[in-house]
């Protein structure tokens, strides 16, 4: 059963409540909430200021040590506004990331995920992505270092299924536990149906990930001069700081351009319709879209900027008559640079 103490009743039950142990309780008996169940029962035990708990030492072994739903890989929902309960997962470790920020669009501050690769007995792979303190408590140095002994299988309870960029994982933030390797009947079924082959945790290394979020490593403050000499193929998705200021517009005077809704390159108008620059794009839509052409400097170098639509409305909103003079301060990732030309 699911158990919820309020902060009066924790004061005095969280020293004696612990994993693992037996207590005789007193407490009152409720309704299960219809969503986010941690397990399957219409009830749930409702500690208050009057509950009691009283540790029965010796009874364990006549205890489960542990309770989960388990759910193979393909039975995993996807996410919906209503989220019934959380979902438990068995898998062997086979890839783990180190600590990574990600800064979610719903959060002032970035966050520290890290993310784990499960693979279950036909194959099939899960992501879980932990989230916080849940994240920094994951001993992936100890999974490291029993890889290369044996395989590691692990139980992961409380997650929730999550989408990012079009493909399921599951989260991990307070509600979820795990248990590595322990002597639980299905890790041991587990272990027997593996080989004995032996393939040690792999460093996961994601690309993008995040649930409406995006990696987030600490900008790194540059002069023009410096940013200039970096290679845009070294040092593609991160970001950098750098304080210009917008000196003059650029020789090209054109401010706008016909651009494909699809694609974004320029479209020509082609009868009631448009037609897009790009051969192998079929888009037949069209829509002005503000390409200013710029120079920029911050003392150290100059450079020739072309803001296109998205990044000039996510900036201070200047219009072109004083765009001249502006001053911003603004940051680009390397991709933006590259359409750079000195
Ligand atoms: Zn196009």
């Amino acid at each position: 059963m699911y158990a919820q103490l309020p902060p009066e009743a924790s004061e005095h039950l969280k020293d004696v409540l612990e994993e693992g142990k037996v207590s005789l309780m007193k407490f009152m008996c409720n309704q299960l909430e219809s969503s986010f169940r941690t397990v399957e029962s219409p009830y749930m035990i409702q500690f208050t200021r009057y509950s009691t708990a009283v540790p029965q030492p010796g009874l364990e072994d006549a205890y489960p040590y542990c309770t989960y739903n388990l759910l193979p890989f393909p039975g995993i929902p996807r996410p919906t506004s209503n989220t019934p309960r959380f979902l438990d997962v068995i898998g062997q470790i086979t890839a783990l990331s180190d600590i990574i920020p990600v800064q979610s669009m719903y959060q002032p501050q970035p966050s520290d995920t890290r993310t784990i690769i499960l693979t279950d007995l036909m194959g099939n792979e899960i992501k879980i992505l932990l989230w916080g303190a849940r994240a920094h408590e994951f001993a992936a140095e100890d999974v490291r270092a029993a890889s290369i002994e044996s395989a590691v299988v692990a139980i992961f309870v409380g997650t929730l299924p999550k989408m990012s960029q079009g493909v399921k994982l599951l989260s991990g933030s307070s509600a979820c536990r795990w248990y590595i390797n322990e002597d639980l009947p299905e890790i041991n079924a587990f272990h027997s149906s593996l080989g004995k082959e032996v393939a040690p945790v792999a460093v996961y290394a994601p690309i993008d990930q995040g649930i409406g979020a995006s990696i987030c490593e600490p900008p790194v403050e540059m002069t023009f001069k410096q940013l200039l000499a970096l290679d845009p193929l070294d040092n593609l998705g991160k970001p950098f700081i750098c304080k210009v200021t917008i000196t003059r517009l650029g020789s090209d005077q054109r401010w706008w351009f016909l651009s494909c809704v699809a694609c974004h390159k320029t479209a020509y108008v082609n009868g009631p319709r448009f037609r897009c620059s790009d051969q192998g794009c079929s888009s037949v839509g069209g829509e002005p879209a503000y390409s200013i052409c710029t120079f920029a400097t911050d003392g150290s170098a100059e450079a020739e900027f072309n803001v296109l639509r998205e990044s000039w409305q996510n900036s201070n909103r200047q219009t072109t008559s004083n765009l001249a003079a502006a001053k911003v301060s603004r940051v680009f990732t390397i991709q933006r640079f590259a359409t750079l030309r000195r």
